[in-house]
């Protein structure tokens, strides 16, 4: 999953290949990629794919450290909302828990994903 998504399309739209953004600048065009994911979340699911409590935890923690190296505008989280699925209500309740103390002791601001009731966005914007 981290493989696609370090992939992005060239942000100089009259050139617009596929570069890594490992790269510091396309190697067709020469744009900087520097702030190339600056407009854009990173986002991970830690909730439908069978993860445990621990693994859902640690997935939160690498994807908060890569949206960061990055310089992704922030992270956003897909944990459900649990409901009838036991595993998946203790997951949700898992993820919010930890992204509010992330938002808490980094001074990141965390909401909840328009769009989807069961995701929160954390914002690294100060
Ligand atoms: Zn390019």
């Amino acid at each position: 999953m981290t493989e696609t998504a370090s992939t992005i399309n060239c942000p100089n739209p009259v050139c617009g290949i596929p570069v890594t953004a490992t790269e510091s600048s396309c190697p067709k065009c020469d744009t900087p990629l520097h702030d190339a994911f600056s407009e854009q979340y990173y986002e991970i699911d830690v909730a439908h794919s069978g993860q445990t409590r621990e693994e859902a935890r640690l997935q939160i923690e690498e994807g908060l450290n890569y949206a960061l190296l990055y310089r992704y505008k922030g992270l956003k989280v897909i944990h459900g909302y649990g409901g009838a699925n036991r595993n998946r209500g203790v997951i949700a309740k898992e993820a919010k828990w930890r992204l509010q103390d992330i938002a808490d002791r980094k001074g990141y601001e965390l909401e909840q994903d328009r769009h989807n009731p069961g995701a929160h966005i954390l914002n690294f914007d100060r």
